[in-house]
């Protein structure tokens, strides 16, 4: 596997301290990439899993994967080893202790619906932990969790459209969007129109993982004909500048996750991001960390891999963090607003 750091010179303390002080907000963050090793480890035990007597150096080597169909396959097993509600409750825990350590106070975090129908889970019991976790974790650590949730691409619509569906149920109880993600090769965005045209209808926002493996066309797709109003990583609008002009006309964030981007091999090094050409373009970035677990890397990191890479200015990367609260969705919603930071 690549390492992303590599790119990156080491950080002057003074920056340092400035990354660490800035206050943020995670828009782009799956609960399953969240899960460290250890904790996998320690949860497997738990309930008795056949990996029971394996040493931590064989959970690590799961999270160590060379291309992006490695990663989905880590991703399922992640998901396969997170058996019971009181696994996603403690899970949720432990991820608002990390955040609030990276001075997140607010995160719209994925859960991946599609993948626990498609382990034939039914999501309430669930759904009612992760809300328990982060209950416990706002109470403990100051974070506010809201839920985005995901469909996954290759499982089709018929399943997309019952994740939508719960998420409009679960509309009232946190979950602010309904998304997809998975493999763009499989399943262009244009199969998905019904299905998030009805997601809209319910008042829910929508998010689309997009030009992330597939090309430009499926960020405007899923712009103009899913209505995404945030696109998880957008790598390749770089490729078309009319594009970039829409992101930045109609002020459509991409979240932005370096390190997930060369750890999966879509980018052979983080220097080849074209961050600095959607910043030159005007269209809005958000730095997340999408899986940290299993890129081995936090949200402060990544603000220093891309000041690092790039030698992007202060006000630059504090720009970056306002995003993260300008385009979070609760403040949309009725009951609150997100704290603005930066
Ligand atoms: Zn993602």
């Amino acid at each position: 596997m690549n390492d992303p750091s590599s790119d990156a010179p080491a950080s002057p303390d003074t920056l340092e301290r400035f990354i660490t002080a800035l206050p943020k907000a995670e828009l782009h963050l799956h609960l399953e990439g969240s899960v460290e090793p250890d904790l996998l480890r320690e949860l497997g035990k738990r309930n008795g899993l056949h990996t029971a007597g394996w040493e931590l150096a064989a959970f690590e080597r799961v999270y160590q994967y060379e291309d992006f169909s490695g990663f989905l396959q880590a991703f399922k097993f992640v998901s396969q080893h997170l058996k019971t509600p009181a696994d996603y409750e403690a899970v949720t825990c432990d991820l608002a202790r990390k955040l609030a350590g990276q001075k997140v106070s607010y995160a719209e975090v994925i859960l991946s619906v599609g993948v626990l129908l498609w382990l034939g889970r039914e999501l309430e019991p669930y759904f009612e932990a992760v809300t328990r976790g982060a209950e416990a974790g706002e109470r403990d650590h100051g974070v506010k969790f809201y839920w985005i949730f995901d469909a996954t691409r290759q499982f089709g619509i018929e399943p997309a459209r019952e994740v939508a569906r719960l998420a409009a149920r679960y509309r009232e109880q946190r979950v602010v969007a309904f998304g997809i993600g998975g493999d763009e090769a499989q399943a262009p965005p244009e199969l998905f129109r019904d299905v998030f045209r009805a997601a809209r209808e319910e008042g829910l926002h929508c998010v689309a993982h997009a030009g992330e493996a597939a090309g430009p066309e499926s960020v405007r797709a899923a712009v103009e004909l899913l209505g995404a109003e945030r696109i998880g990583h957008g790598l390749r609008a770089a490729s078309d500048p009319s594009l970039l002009e829409l992101l930045a006309d109609r002020q459509i964030p991409l979240e932005v996750c370096l390190s997930s981007n060369v750890a999966t091999g879509v980018l052979d090094r983080v220097g080849n991001h074209p961050l600095p050409q959607f910043l030159a373009a005007g269209v809005p970035v958000v730095l997340n960390t999408d899986d940290p677990a299993m890129f081995r890397t936090d949200l402060n990191r990544e603000y220093r891999l891309a000041a690092g890479t790039f030698g992007l200015a202060e006000e630059q990367l504090s720009e970056m963090a306002r995003n993260s609260f300008r385009f979070a969705f609760e403040k949309n919603l009725p009951g609150g607003r997100a704290e603005e930071g930066g």
